[in-house]
């Protein structure tokens, strides 16, 4: 380690902390920042700072946004008296790519996992009850990834929403347990959309 300097060493423990990032891939990363023309290293550097700058939760559906709310509240042609519940901000891109929801989301931010303390207090479950009651939504779509505790969490959210006058419906069981809906086919993921059935 004697050979790298104070500021190579700090990048490459940075890179290093990125999922999915060992230690040897972070080495080759950090060499190729300080390979590539500097523009396109101090892009890199921009990209992140303005991502942690700008981006923040919708205040109505907690999706990722660039102002108060996301683009998908902020258009009116879509169907508000539709919510699909998904667990976090890259479910709601993953069912956006299908190109066949034309409703509104609400974004948890997690699922109950007891199992690492995350319990319904730290999802955004108070705020999602709250939109249900203000009567616009005749439909909650359980979009959770069908896991144990994906499952888990839509049906505590069903429970607390069956003194409300919605539908419930969960996604069709095209997806197959366990799998993640990020990584679902678009295909798929229409069909399990359109093929709704009821929680
Ligand atoms: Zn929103």
């Amino acid at each position: 380690m004697a050979q790298l300097t104070e500021s190579v060493a700090d990048l490459i423990e940075q890179l290093a902390k990125l999922p999915g990032v060992g230690r040897k891939s972070a080495e080759r990363m950090a060499y190729h920042v300080l390979r590539v023309h500097k523009s396109e290293a101090l892009a890199l550097a921009d990209a992140i700072r303005n991502v942690r700058e700008n981006v923040r939760y919708c205040s109505v559906c907690f999706n990722l946004a660039e102002s108060d709310l996301c683009t998908v509240c902020t258009d009116a042609r879509r169907d508000g008296s539709v919510l699909c519940v998904v667990e976090q901000p890259r479910d709601v891109m993953a069912l956006e790519q299908a190109g066949v929801f034309r409703g509104l989301y609400h974004v948890l931010l997690g699922r109950i996992a007891p199992l690492d303390g995350i319990g319904p207090d730290q999802l955004t479950i108070d705020q999602l009850v709250e939109r249900v009651r203000q009567g616009e939504i005749r439909e909650v779509v359980m979009a959770t990834n069908p896991t144990v505790e994906g499952d888990g969490t839509a049906l505590h959210i069903s429970n607390l929403l069956s003194e409300l006058p919605v539908e419930i419906t969960r996604l069709a069981r095209g997806i197959t347990t366990g799998s993640i809906l990020e990584y679902t086919n678009k295909e798929i993921l229409a069909d399990a959309l359109s093929g709704r059935q009821k929680f």
